[in-house]
């Protein structure tokens, strides 16, 4: 299970920050358990997630690779060398130099979305940032294609005054004397098993074993404010209604360090008058022409990548289905593109000029039937097909 990071990313060791993140980008395409079908796919995305998180970090990267793999990931696990518990002289600089400026941003609204993270309120010890959701509304034809959305989301962001520390740079912060700076307190449980000891988060200090002289005016100490975020997404070509998109690091911002939490963006395909979509098929119905359906003719058949032809045999029935191979919607994982189904209706006219309404006539009468082109004609038209 422990393969090398840069082995699960398919990079070499001394790949470029760029490299690492398209190379990520390929394989969480491939991976994303919102799409894969593979039964690992979600303990394989966690992996290659990881992964590029650890070596597009460059402290990160040098510890890892000055370590080794299986050195680094016990250190992570033990608290280790980054974020260790936040005694007096406070954490090291995280990477988060991404704090993204507000200000206002084109693009179409998402709107408000977040407003439940700002009343769970909460700043942190050194947790990692909320995973947030939106909605996205695309087009068949979008589907079809793939797209790439912009957006933009009221998210909240590390607050700009103090850098999410939470408090004013100069100001005095002392060590937290309910949990001397530990950021966790011990706490012993009943259960039905026995006395349990456990630790949990400080609730003086949330957690960050540090009280501050003084809050931060602008975020209230919370260290998160919230900014109107412009975002672009690729919507992969043959996504499906109800899928979810995932943005890696577009989430909540995480305490100090801490990664950021990820954006899940639903997507819902808006209903096409055209097309009924079946998994990767779809669905049309074309009108024929009562001379066509007899005769049996080509026809030109809009699809979601222009005209394609379609040979209409003769002796056609109105509900007869064909079958164009490939002109479906693409697939997500697979070469192929799915079928489109046309299903041929036969249409009974209703503006024949004179003409036209002899020649059914004799039509009729050829056959057989007695047919009074003035009275209940159509009906009796209808009923021939
Ligand atoms: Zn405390
Ligand atoms: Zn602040």
């Amino acid at each position: 299970m422990s393969e090398d990071f840069y082995e699960a990313l398919g990079v070499s060791r001394d790949a470029s920050e760029e490299e690492i993140q398209q190379a990520y980008r390929q394989k969480a395409t491939e991976y994303h358990p919102d799409v894969s079908d593979d039964p690992d796919a979600e303990e394989k995305f966690k992996r290659i997630k990881k992964a590029k998180e650890v070596l597009t970090d460059d402290e990160k990267r040098q510890a890892y690779d000055r370590m080794g793999h299986d050195q680094f990931e016990q250190a992570e696990k033990r608290g280790g060398f980054e974020d260790g518990p936040g005694g007096p002289g406070g954490p090291g600089q995280g990477p988060f130099g991404g704090a993204a400026g507000g200000g206002s941003f084109g693009g179409g609204g998402i709107g408000d979305i977040f407003e439940e993270f700002f009343g769970g309120g909460g700043r942190g010890g050194r947790r990692a940032g909320k995973d947030l959701r939106t909605q996205m509304e695309i087009t068949l034809q979008e589907a079809y294609e793939g797209t790439t959305k912009e957006f933009t989301a009221a998210r909240p962001a590390r607050c700009n005054e103090c850098a999410g520390r939470g408090h004013p740079r100069d100001v005095d912060v002392n060590t937290c004397r309910q949990c001397n700076g530990r950021g966790q307190v011990r706490q012993v449980q009943q259960t039905p098993l026995g006395r349990v000891q456990q630790t949990a988060t400080c609730p003086e200090c949330d957690g960050d074993g540090e009280v501050p002289e003084r809050e931060c005016a602008v975020c209230d100490g919370s260290g998160i404010t919230r900014e109107e975020a412009s975002l672009t997404v690729d919507v992969p070509a043959g996504i499906e209604d109800g899928q979810t998109l995932r943005m890696d690091g577009e989430g909540a911002p995480g305490d100090r360090g801490a990664p950021d939490g990820d954006l899940l963006i639903d997507v819902s395909i808006q209903s096409s008058e055209r097309y009924d979509r079946d998994g990767s098929d779809l669905h049309v119905t074309e009108a024929i022409s009562f001379p066509q359906a007899v005769f049996g003719d080509t026809i030109r058949v809009d699809h979601l990548d222009g005209e394609v032809e379609l040979d209409i045999p003769a002796g056609t029935q109105s509900g007869e289905t064909f079958r164009l191979s490939r002109k479906g919607m693409p697939r997500l994982r697979g070469r192929r593109n799915g079928d489109l189904y046309v299903q041929a209706r036969v249409v009974t006219p209703d503006d024949l000029n004179a003409e036209q309404k002899e020649a059914l006539q004799r039509f009729a009468e050829a056959g057989g039937e007695e047919v009074d082109v003035s009275e209940g004609f159509f009906e009796k038209l209808n009923d021939l097909f």
